[in-house]
């Protein structure tokens, strides 16, 4: 599998969830490198934004940032490498992140079926940006989807980040709930037509604010709460932000 690379091993780690509808929990968190779209504004696009991609992001015109390079940034890991360095943290809660986790997913299935018969892992969460349908053989193996669909803010085109379908059966799964990044009050439009459109149930939606900085947070949380307030929907904070900065492996 292609794992996001950190310091020469596997970007995998044990923390606190620090976002969605498990923010809080202990988890162990595998990072997955790929992924099919390109946030402008993504805080791990070292999974994506390669040297010599035609897409741009935010980064792109800080003094010194610099594209990355694939082979750098991706380590080839096996099942069983993987087994061995997840068991290390003695913790039953996983999330797998990305990147887009679903890239991957036969083989993520094989691992989390391996994780699960071997004990070392009890719950199962998958972070998706809902534009990849899950094969059945990993769905059997996830008890929780945290779909965040990007919005224009993200800077795709419509088409690559809207996919009906696919949008339209994480709506009726009894597992996924929906975290959307907002970056001004005016998403809230987007997000509610999203919500008419697919079906979305009002108690599964979660609004986050845009921010890798305590000061984007907090000038974003002012408005955002009373969005919540308003609308009835889950709030939530990036509280590893908050915790340990916006840092990798954390
Ligand atoms: S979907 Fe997620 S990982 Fe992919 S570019 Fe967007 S924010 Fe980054």
């Amino acid at each position: 599998m292609k794992i996001a690379k950190l310091s020469g091993n596997a970007e995998i780690f044990h923390t606190i969830q620090g976002e969605g509808k498990s923010s809080g929990l202990p988890c162990i968190f595998l990072r997955l490198s790929l992924c099919n779209l390109h946030c402008t504004w993504c805080d791990t696009d070292y999974t994506w934004n390669w040297e010599g991609t035609p897409f741009s992001h935010v980064n792109d015109t800080q003094p010194g940032y610099k594209k990355f390079s694939k082979e750098e940034q991706i380590l080839e890991a096996g099942i069983e490498y993987l087994l061995e360095e997840i068991s290390k943290f003695n913790c039953p809660n996983l999330v797998v992140t990305g990147g887009e986790p679903l890239m991957q997913q036969k083989d993520l299935a094989v691992l989390l079926q391996a994780l699960r018969e071997e004990k070392i892992i009890e719950h199962i969460e998958i972070e998706t940006n809902g534009t990849l349908m899950p094969i059945a053989d990993l769905d059997l193996q996830v008890d929780q989807y945290n779909v965040s669909p990007k919005l224009t803010n993200s800077g795709n085109p419509d088409k690559l980040r809207i996919r009906p379908e696919i949008l339209d059966w994480f709506a009726r799964s009894p597992k996924a709930n929906f975290k959307f990044v907002c970056a001004a009050p005016k998403d809230l439009y987007e997000i509610e037509e999203l919500i008419r459109s697919f079906g979305i149930p009002s108690n599964k939606v979660i609004l986050m604010p845009l921010g890798t900085s305590i000061d984007s947070l907090d000038e974003r949380e002012k408005w955002l709460t009373e969005i919540c307030k308003n609308k009835g929907f889950r709030f939530s904070d990036r509280m590893h932000i908050r915790l340990f900065g916006n840092k990798r492996g954390v």
